[in-house]
Order: structure tokens, then C-alpha cells, then sequence
């Protein structure tokens, strides 16, 4: 494979779609060592095919805001891979969403959902829409909208979107009632569904549980434990709430979260009280973390500071792609940090990552680390296609598994001759190496 060559014909026709670019260099550096040891894959063109998404589709969602003036944003859906399964992944309804955003998040989603062990393909899609300050009225009709062009090319066998960021339950929930009032099928083409209509316990906190369970084997492989630990986690969405729930169970401290306002430091560390108004403080449209500091006095907020300038032992963004610049992990390992665990889908830049490995520092990508989210929506297109439903325990169970074959793999392939386990490079081959395969098994298609 010449990346080179590769990175200059994509730069060509995708200039400017620098995430997408980003995501892809990162994959093709870490790979092609092993990609060179395979000339059937050379041969095939595997890597010139995976890279371009099957098919794209754009439209446009016009919808009536609460004061009866016509809004129009822009809907997408990046059809990616489907060498494993029906395509599956996210819905992300930002302003900062376009097509770059949802190519390079639907990339990593093959390799990601490859990871979970399920069989499920790469996608991802989205809006420009901007949720702040929206009226429930408001999400509904954008929701509705969105889901009346989109409907045609989804379904439980095809592509089965779910939440991302700016998609939680509320969004969930309108989308489908508009899917099936469209097709007339109650079935499982999304998932993230409220429990009473063919959602899976655990969905909701799964991707923040999954990403502790998966530090806790990064801790175990080092002899080490959670307990007693202090972590920062960015953001304060469905995510970071999982994240800093089960960091809590565990016996950590979680000291700090952060919003796109600033950050909160608070050294006793969250407790149910705190947790549960993660959730509120969420809810409330707003996107801002300040409030957290009036109604916990242990807590303060420093506006406009991100929470990584915190000192802890264990760095966890959960918020959005290169939220942590080179500076950033320069600070936190200068501060002492010993683990950064990416759960935010490309939540640190090439310079951050590069700074971590330099360091040896203990550190796992977003796809493997943030992984149980997807695993847990595969759990639930499972339970929707068997048209049963698992308790709490029997999912929790299964997600255990499905981080422990995780970590397992990007252990496999990621450790280095002197012992330090390359995460990036782990989950990259690990994932590309079942995708490829699939590919070369099915033709030239
Ligand atoms: N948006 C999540 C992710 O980045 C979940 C996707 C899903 O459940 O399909 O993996």
C-alpha cells in the first residue's frame, strides 16, 4: 500500500473534508504493515474500496419552528460499509455536522462495529440542526421531517440509525413514531427505543459502562485498580453520565466534567445526587455545565476552561471529535495523568495521541473504548428480531464480554515488542482485518 498515494488522490477529490481525511490517514498508518503481509488484499483493492463510502444521500428537511416561521436544514445518511452486516450507526444533530463529520464517524464505525464481534456494517447520518434552545414541539417537528425523507432507505435488514450526539430517547422515540407511521411496521430499525416499545435495558448508559469496563482491563493488564482513582470526563451528555456512573460504582472519583461554557472541578467527586443532574442539566436544552456550581457548593466552575487543565490520574473526553489538542495531553501529563481512554469518537487529535504514546502513557482509541454503545444497540436489534426482551443483567453480562473480547484484540494486535500496548494500532488491524476479509469473500461488488 502506498499511503502517500492513497492520501493524495483522496486530498484531491476530498480536500476539504479534513475529519474524514484525518480518521482515514490515521487507520491506513496504523494498518499497513499488516495490509503488506497480504497481497490479496493489494490485489483486490481492498483498501481503495473501503475508504469510499457505498452511497451518500442528502436531503433536505424543511420544518415550522414554534413562532410559525419555516426553517431548512440539511439530512444526511453515509451509507459506509455493509461488508458485515446492515449498516449501523448514529444520528448527530449538530450545527457543526457536514459531510466531512459524518464520513469520518461513519470510517470509523466499520471498524468499531467490526470490533463488537456482532455483525454489523458502518453508517452514519445526521443534520445541521441545532437543538439548543429548541422547544419539545420544536424536535418533534424537526425529528418528523427528517424521518419522512429518510425512511425509504432505512430499515431493520438495510441500515438501522440510532442516537449520537443531539439524538437521545426524546429524539429516538419521535423518529420512530414518524418511520412507522410511514411504513407501517413496528420494527427494530432503530435503536436507542424506549423500553416500553422495543428498546434494550442498558442502551442508555451502555456506551459510558462499556468505556469504564474497558479502562478497568487497561488498569487490570498493569495491575492496577479504578478504585481510588481520580477521573476527568468531558462533556456531561448520556455518555459522560454512564461514564461517570459507573467510574462511581467502581469506587473512582470523578473530579471534573466539562462543558462547551467551561469546566466544573469538584474534588468530593459526583454521587447519585450529582449524576442524576448531569441528566437535568442536559435536558434542559441549554449546553452548559455552570449551573452545576450553584447547586453543589464543593463544586466550581472555571468558565471557558476545558477539563483537562485538572489534575487526575485517568482522562476520559466524551464529547466531541478533537476535543483534546497536543496542549492538552501535554498538561494532563505534565499533571500526572497515567491513562487517557478516548471515549468521544475521535475525541483526540494526531498531535494528543502522538503526545500519549511518546510518554508511554496507557491510552485506547474511541472505536475500541466507546465500542459498547454499538455493541449494546446490536443487543437490541437481536432482542427486537427474537421479539424478546433480556433483563438488565443478561445485557450488562453480554456487554461485559463483548469490552473483554475488546480489549483482548487490540492486545493481540496491538502490543509492542517492549510491552507497551499500541491501542490504536490494536483496534485498527483488529477491526480492518474482519472487514477485509468479508470484502475479499464476497466479490468485486
Ligand atoms: N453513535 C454511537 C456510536 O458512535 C452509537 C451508534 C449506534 O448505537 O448505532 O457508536
Amino acid at each position: 500500500m502506498n499511503i502517500t498515494e492513497i492520501m493524495a488522490g483522496l486530498q484531491a477529490k476530498y480536500g476539504n473534508e479534513k475529519e474524514y481525511l484525518q480518521a482515514v490517514r490515521e487507520v491506513l498508518e496504523t494498518i499497513e504493515d499488516v495490509y503488506n503481509e497480504h497481497p490479496e488484499f493489494e490485489a483486490a483493492k481492498i483498501v481503495e474500496r473501503i475508504v469510499e463510502p457505498d452511497r451518500i444521500f442528502t436531503f433536505k428537511v424543511t420544518w415550522v419552528d414554534d413562532s410559525g416561521e419555516i426553517q431548512t436544514n440539511t439530512g444526511y445518511r453515509v451509507q459506509f460499509n455493509s461488508a458485515i452486516g446492515p449498516y449501523k450507526g448514529g444520528l448527530r444533530f449538530h450545527p457543526s455536522v457536514n459531510l466531512s463529520i459524518l464520513k469520518f464517524l461513519g470510517f470509523e464505525q466499520i471498524f468499531k462495529n467490526a470490533l463488537t464481534t456482532l455483525p454489523m456494517g458502518g453508517g452514519k447520518g445526521g443534520s445541521d440542526f441545532n437543538p439548543k434552545g429548541k422547544s419539545d414541539a420544536e424536535i418533534m417537528r424537526f425529528c418528523q421531517a427528517f424521518m419522512l425523507e429518510l425512511w425509504r432507505n432505512i430499515g431493520p435488514d438495510t441500515d438501522v440509525p440510532a442516537g449520537d450526539v443531539g439524538v437521545g430517547g426524546r429524539e429516538i422515540g419521535f423518529l420512530f413514531g414518524m418511520y412507522k407511521k410511514l411504513a407501517r411496521e413496528h420494527t427494530g430499525v432503530l435503536t436507542g427505543k424506549g423500553m416500553t416499545w422495543g428498546g434494550s435495558l442498558i442502551r442508555p448508559e451502555a456506551t459510558g459502562f462499556g468505556a469504564v469496563y474497558f479502562v478497568q482491563h487497561m488498569l487490570h493488564l498493569q495491575n492496577k485498580d479504578i478504585k481510588g482513582k481520580t477521573v476527568a470526563i468531558s462533556g456531561f451528555g448520556n455518555v459522560a453520565w454512564g461514564a461517570a456512573m459507573k467510574a462511581t460504582q467502581l469506587g473512582a472519583k470523578v473530579i471534573a466534567i466539562s462543558g462547551p461554557d467551561g469546566a466544573i472541578y469538584d474534588p468530593e467527586g459526583m454521587n447519585d445526587e450529582k449524576i442524576a443532574y448531569m441528566l437535568e442539566l442536559r435536558r434542559s436544552n441549554n449546553d452548559v455545565v455552570a449551573p452545576f456550581a450553584d447547586k453543589f457548593p464543593a463544586a466550581t466552575f472555571y468558565p471557558g476552561k476545558k477539563a483537562w487543565s485538572i489534575k487526575c490520574d485517568i482522562a476520559m473526553p466524551c464529547a466531541y471529535q478533537n476535543e483534546m489538542s497536543g496542549q492538552d495531553a501535554e498538561e494532563l501529563i505534565s499533571n500526572g495523568t497515567w491513562c487517557c481512554a478516548e471515549v468521544s469518537n475521535m475525541g483526540c487529535t494526531p498531535e494528543a495521541i502522538a503526545a500519549f504514546q511518546k510518554a508511554e502513557i496507557l491510552f485506547a482509541p474511541g472505536k475500541a473504548v466507546n465500542a459498547g454503545g454499538v455493541a449494546t444497540s446490536g443487543l437490541e436489534m437481536t432482542q427486537n428480531a427474537m421479539h424478546i426482551s433480556w433483563s438488565a443483567e443478561d445485557v450488562d453480562k453480554k456487554l461485559h464480554e463483548i469490552m473483554s473480547n475488546i480489549h483482548e484484540a487490540c492486545v493481540r494486535y496491538g502490543k509492542q515488542p517492549d510491552g507497551y500496548v499500541n491501542y490504536v494500532k490494536g483496534a485498527n488491524i483488529a477491526g480492518f482485518m474482519k472487514v477485509a476479509t468479508a470484502m475479499l469473500e464476497q466479490g468485486v461488488i
